[in-house]
C-alpha cells in the first residue's frame, strides 16, 4: 500500500507522515517513510541543485524535468521494490507536488506535467493521497521565514499551488483525505488514522 502526503509550505506534512509510519510500525506493519526531492543517492543532489537559492532563475521546464528526475530513480529504487516487499510506503510529497507546482505554480501546461510524469512513474498512482490544506499565510509563517528558492516565491505563488492541490483532491474524493491544516496536530493525526484504517490490509 502506498500513502502519499501533499501540502504547502509549513503544512506539517512530515510531521504527520512521521506519525502515521509510527501508528502503522505499533500494529506490526513494515514501513518504509520517504519523501521527495532528494531520497536516493541521485535525489539528494537534484534537492540540492532545485532548492539553491543560487539557481534563481531556473527554467521552469528544467524544474519539472529535474523533480520527474528525482521521482523516476525514487520509485525505481525506494517505493516499488518496497511494495514488492510487501511493506507499507508513506511519501512527504509525489507528483501532485509537480503538478501544484511546476503545473500550476509555473505555469506549465498541466497536461505537460501529468505525462512526463506518468512516464517517470511508470504510471504508479498512490493508493490513498493525504492533503493537509493549509493556508500559505498560515504555513509560511510557521516556517518562519523562507529557508529555499521556492520558499521565497510571492504569496500569489503558493496561493496558487493551493488551488491546484484542492482540485486535484476534488477530482478524485475517493483516493483523497483532505485535512485542515489549522487544526491541533492530535486532531488531523487522528483524522488520517480513521482514513488509514479503512484501507489497512489484514
Ligand atoms: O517538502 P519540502 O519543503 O522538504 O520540499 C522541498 C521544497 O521543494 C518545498 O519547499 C517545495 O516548495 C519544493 N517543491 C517544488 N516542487 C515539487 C516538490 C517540492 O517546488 N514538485
Ligand atoms: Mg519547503
Amino acid at each position: 500500500m502506498f500513502i502519499a502526503f501533499e501540502g504547502g509550505e509549513g503544512s506539517g506534512k512530515t510531521t504527520q507522515s512521521r506519525l502515521l509510519a509510527i501508528w502503522l510500525r505499533d500494529q506490526g506493519f513494515d514501513v518504509v517513510q520517504t519523501r521527495e526531492p532528494g531520497s536516493t543517492k541521485v535525489g539528494m543532489r537534484l534537492r540540492a541543485i532545485l532548492l539553491d537559492a543560487v539557481h534563481q532563475g531556473l527554467s521552469a521546464r528544467s524544474e519539472a524535468l529535474l523533480y520527474a528526475a528525482d521521482r523516476a530513480e525514487h520509485v525505481e529504487k525506494v517505493i516499488r521494490p518496497a511494495l514488492h516487499r510487501g511493506s507499507l510506503v508513506i511519501s512527504d510529497r509525489y507528483v501532485d507536488s509537480s503538478l501544484a507546482y511546476q503545473g500550476a505554480g509555473r505555469a506549465l501546461d498541466p497536461a505537460d506535467v501529468v505525462r512526463i510524469n506518468r512516464w517517470a512513474t511508470g504510471g504508479l498512482v498512490p493508493d490513498l493521497t493525504v492533503l493537509i490544506d493549509t493556508p500559505p499565510s498560515v504555513g509560511l509563517a510557521r516556517l518562519g521565514g523562507a529557508a529555499d528558492r521556492i520558499e521565497s516565491e510571492p504569496l500569489e505563488f503558493h496561493e496558487r499551488v493551493r488551488r491546484e492541490f484542492r482540485a486535484l483532491a476534488a477530482a478524485e474524493p475517493d483516493r483523497y483525505l483532505v485535512v485542515d491544516g489549522t487544526l491541533a496536530q492530535e486532531q488531523i493525526s487522528l483524522l488520517i488514522y480513521d482514513r488509514v484504517r479503512e484501507i489497512l490490509p489484514d
